[in-house]
């Protein structure tokens, strides 16, 4: 079986138990969740089974401790996670205000990540897997980024497969380097999965449709576009399939974008018919939107079966 590979932060969330003026008082709080954008897309092909690993760095310490062995028990090869003593985990603080929109206060401009730099464990790991999976945000920090892109060559050369995650925020966009690098990775990307906004940032069109084709034109063989509470689209040359959002009630929105594109990447590699990898992926979406804390609604192959089972029970 094919066998994939992300690289970036890993990081715990804590999160606040009351709206509107959150942090300003104290509270009770929930956590250390296992978080991490990467770590999220990775736990989830792993928790679908597919040969999986992660290359990152953490502190010796119990946040980095619950990734590991979280990401371990669901099934990731955690090899490439470098523990550094005397350095410190990410951490990332979550308040919901009254509208629903999430804030945060991250605390990892320091984190053992930041250091993160090429190993001889980490280059082998690189060499046994012929997936990665690019996230934008691992671009725009300097030496993350330059691993990233240097495991995206040596992968891409040995004839392996690559997937893009723009996953891109207006305080990283100015980032040095990130437009130059984002560049050659849409150069070499298979599997895209944007948003509905991002597409237009990479492929400036009248329409979707335009859109897609100027990117399937430069070499993508499948787009998937994400909508959030309104489903997915999917499109390859000469095909689009739209998959309606499954009704669920939203508990945390973090992680549904990894989630939906880890089970996505899960099929993908197995070589499923579109149709069905968009199901899995957008069943997955939405049942990690159903679970408070950011990696707790990564999804097993049954739990999906279930979900998808109830929806087809409550159509009938
Ligand atoms: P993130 O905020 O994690 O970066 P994203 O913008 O990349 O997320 P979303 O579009 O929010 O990704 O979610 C991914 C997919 O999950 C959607 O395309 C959809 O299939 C599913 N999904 C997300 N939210 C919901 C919801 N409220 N109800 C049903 N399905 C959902
Ligand atoms: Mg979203």
């Amino acid at each position: 079986m094919r066998k994939a590979l992300t690289i970036g932060e890993v990081l715990v969330e804590i999160v606040a138990t009351t709206k509107g003026d959150g942090f300003l008082r104290a509270q009770p709080l929930i956590g250390p969740f296992p978080s991490g954008a990467p770590a999220i897309f990775i736990d989830q092909l792993g928790r679908l089974g597919t040969p999986c690993a992660i290359v990152s760095r953490v502190g010796d310490d119990d946040f980095g401790r619950v990734n590991i062995d979280r990401l371990r028990a669901d099934g990731v090869d955690v090899s490439g996670i470098e523990i550094a003593p005397g350095e410190s985990t990410g951490s990332a603080f979550v308040r919901y205000r009254d509208d629903g929109s999430r804030a945060f206060v991250y605390n990892i401009r320091h984190s053992a990540c930041g250091n993160l730099r090429p190993t001889a464990a980490s280059e082998a790991l690189i060499d046994s897997c012929d997936h990665l999976h690019v996230m934008g945000t691992a671009l725009s920090a300097p030496g993350l980024g330059q691993m990233v892109m240097e495991a995206a060559r040596r992968i891409k050369a040995r004839g392996g497969t690559l997937s893009f995650d723009p996953n891109l925020r207006a305080e990283i966009m100015d980032a040095p380097g990130l437009r130059e690098a984002i560049a050659e990775v849409v150069e070499m990307t298979d599997l895209f999965l944007p948003s509905g906004e991002e597409l237009f940032l990479f492929a400036p069109a009248g329409d979707e449709q335009a859109a897609v084709d100027a990117l399937l034109d430069r070499g993508m063989t499948t787009i998937v576009v994400k909508r959030g509470a309104q489903g997915a689209s999917l499109f390859e040359r000469g095909l689009r399939l739209d998959a309606a959002p499954i009704a669920v009630t939203e508990i945390d929105p973090t992680g549904a974008g990894d989630c939906f594109g880890g089970a996505f990447l899960s099929f993908w590699l197995a070589g499923a018919a579109p149709r069905q990898a968009l199901r899995y992926a957008n069943a997955a979406g939405a049942r990690a939107v159903t679970q408070l804390g950011p990696m707790e609604g990564a999804s097993t192959r049954e739990e999906l079966d279930a979900l998808m089972g109830d929806m087809e029970r409550i159509a009938q």
